[in-house]
């Protein structure tokens, strides 16, 4: 089978940050990446997922919610994917702060009741809102240099 283009990435090199990864059909994908990879310090099961109903309640709720294809935790516990159409990343990234702020305000998980969710038990408001405000000073403190980089990776796959 041929390797995926997750699998491609030299995850010994992948520091913390924001990342156009590809683009398909239209669709990039975005790797959110919070923890640097294989260091020991992952997201519990349950940050993850309180981060995911948040981001995912607030991007589709923000200025770009037509552009947003879908936003979800990654199995190891180290980030998120964030799908998006037609949003470069300068974007795309802008959109994903605007969401950040909008779930450090809120005063629960959205749709964390047993009707709404496979595992409503497993959330953690406390634990997902300081991942959250790590990860936005990380974005805040990107340079202009850095985004221009994942827009330039961008505009070559387009
Ligand atoms: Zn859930």
């Amino acid at each position: 089978m041929n390797k995926i283009p997750s699998f491609q990435k030299n995850h010994n090199a992948l520091l913390p940050g924001f990342y156009f990864s590809t683009l398909q059909q239209g669709v990039a994908t975005f790797d959110l990446r919070f923890k640097q990879p294989n260091c020991g310090d992952y997201l519990s099961p349950a940050v993850s997922h309180s981060i995911e109903h948040m981001i995912a309640t607030a991007i589709r709720n923000g200025s770009a919610k037509d552009n947003i294809i879908y936003f979800g935790p990654m199995g190891c516990r180290t980030g998120f994917y964030l799908l998006t159409v037609h949003l470069p990343p300068a974007q795309a990234l802008r959109c994903l702060k605007e969401a950040a702020r909008a779930a450090l305000l809120m005063p629960a998980v959205p749709g964390a009741k047993k009707i709404e969710c496979g595992n409503y038990k497993s959330h953690d408001l406390p634990g997902a809102k300081r991942e959250l405000q790590l990860y936005l000073q990380l974005l805040e403190s990107l340079t202009d240099a850095q985004i221009a980089r994942q827009e330039a990776l961008y505009e070559a796959a387009l």
